[in-house]
């Protein structure tokens, strides 16, 4: 039996694209999957390509079919498929195979599975896969974490497959155990507070400043070419010229505003929360979601009182380029708190993450794709161990120069009923970093009123309670 490369299990949307990606750059790759239709949709679409591919009809005939030692891909969803392609393929793997999660696991699942496989002397890797559809087959940010030695063995294959941005691969070794999906969980978040705040600065443009879709679509073209550009203003622009093929209206104005998640979100919210660090943008972001789908209580509440008139913008350009601003200085909160988890999760676990190295590897592949990681990565390149990325003086200039345009933004956009979460939580998130008293003196008294709690004095070193009820 010919022997192949690389082995890769679930072959849906991103397993397929993997799969095409690893054979179109001349590796030999064999496939598996639960419904044989898809195992045979890939083989006939390598095939066709010309691509040394084939197909498996079950985990231990894919394990006959690989060179040793194995090198196999998962992208399964994640939770239980993953431990169930783990069953049916760990009695037939060897010790020093390498078994790739690429799925979006929660990191704590990835501690637990290498040491299932380690008790055999199986290499496990976890891999977040940043992308989608498009990503997976012509070039994804991968962020692969686990044992050096099994990422040693499978690295010229994910250099090659993964985005290059300057010549340079986005894909790291992000350090040991459940790292790498650490870093993709954390992507994950830093793309939802990234997709709150674009929503946030279009519903603004929509409600205060009277513009439609297409209208709007010219201002994020305009603001792509500039310190924005990213792959997610790229797309808003695109998606708010794209026509109802029904209606000839534009279609998002036909989609229903209720959104789902899939759990990142909330996973990188609960690790702040539990790491002690500020992360409201993003919270904020997953809140949003949730709130949009209260969709009984928003009819109810919205038929108690109407929403403010729109008020008259005489000079709509300004305006925009105010939001602009404000878009961009909440953006930067955003990947202070994203990036003050990284920094201090990692710690807490050992791994003493590369934060400029994850800056650079964002910049191509993923969904959070920008040229301002490029300014992100300098800083922490220049300054590792900064402690908030609003801390460096060319970002503080930033806030600096636009917070005045900020505070219109969100003073309007409260003024005029328009919610905007994530706008709002950034500049608290700012003005609460840079006020060096803050109302907590009060909070800490309330602590020790009622629970003799202790607090801290400003003139003194100690600890003190005070017999507040005599
Ligand atoms: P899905 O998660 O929708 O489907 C996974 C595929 O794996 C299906 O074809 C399924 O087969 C197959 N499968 C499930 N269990 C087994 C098993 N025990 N043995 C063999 N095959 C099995 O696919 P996606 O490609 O969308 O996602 C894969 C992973 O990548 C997920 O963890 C996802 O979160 C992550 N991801 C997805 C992205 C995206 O844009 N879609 C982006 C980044 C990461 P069957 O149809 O028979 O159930």
């Amino acid at each position: 039996m010919s022997q192949y490369q690389f082995g890769v299990i679930g072959l849906a949307v991103m397993g397929r694209g993997l799969a095409l990606n690893l054979a179109e750059h001349g590796f030999s790759v064999a496939g598996y999957n639960l419904e044989p239709e898809m195992t045979q949709a890939f083989v006939a679409e390598g095939l066709r390509q010309g691509y040394s591919v084939a197909g498996a009809p079950s985990c231990q005939e894919l394990c006959q079919m690989l060179e040793r030692p194995r090198k196999i891909l998962i992208m399964v969803k994640a939770g239980a498929p993953v431990d169930s392609v783990l069953d049916s393929l760990l009695p037939w793997l060897e010790s020093g195979d390498v078994v790739i999660d690429g799925g979006n696991t929660h990191y704590p699942h990835t501690h637990a599975r290498q040491d299932r496989c380690g008790a055999k002397g199986v290499h496990f890797l976890g891999m977040g896969v940043s992308g989608g559809e498009d990503g997976a087959r012509h070039g994804p940010a991968l962020m692969p974490g686990g044992s050096r030695e099994a990422y040693r063995l499978v690295e010229p294959f994910l250099t090659a497959i993964a985005a290059h941005v300057d010549g340079q691969p986005c894909c790291a070794y992000n350090g040991p155990a459940g790292a790498g999906h650490f870093v993709k969980m954390v992507h994950n978040g830093i793309e939802y507070g990234d997709m709150q705040l674009i929503c946030e600065a279009y519903y603004l443009m929509k409600r205060l400043l009277g513009l439609s879709a297409g209208e709007i679509a010219q201002y994020f073209q305009e603001w792509n070419k500039g310190e924005l550009s990213s792959y997610l203003v790229e797309i808003t622009a695109h998606i708010l010229t794209v026509e109802d093929p029904g209606t000839g209206a534009p279609l998002v104005d036909k989609i229903l505003g209720e959104a789902g998640s899939k759990g990142t979100g909330m996973w990188t919210v609960q690790e702040a929360l539990s790491q002690g660090v500020p992360l409201p943008t993003i919270a904020q972001a997953v809140f949003a979601r949730d709130l949009s789908c209260s969709s009984g209580v928003r009819a109810r509440m919205s038929q108690q009182s109407s929403p403010a008139a729109a008020p008259a913008i005489a000079d709509r350009a300004a305006f925009a380029e105010q939001i602009r601003r404000a878009l961009y200085a909440s953006k930067l909160c955003s990947y202070a708190q994203g990036f003050d988890l990284l920094s201090r999760a990692g710690k807490a676990y050992g791994w003493n993450l590369d934060l400029g190295g994850i800056a650079l590897l964002f910049r191509g592949g993923c969904i959070i794709r920008a040229s301002f990681l490029n300014q992100l990565a300098r800083v922490y390149r220049a300054q590792p161990e900064l402690e908030n990325l609003l801390l460096d003086a060319s970002f503080a200039q930033v806030l600096e120069d636009y917070q005045q345009d900020w505070r219109q933004v969100v003073a309007s956009a409260v003024r005029n009923s328009v919610a905007v979460p994530a706008f709002a939580a950034s500049l608290s998130y700012y003005d609460g970093l840079r006020d060096p008293e803050g109302p907590l003196n009060l909070l800490q008294a309330q602590r020790d009123c009622f629970g003799a709690h202790t607090f801290r004095r400003t003139d003194r070193e100690g600890v003190f309670h005070h017999p507040w009820n005599g």
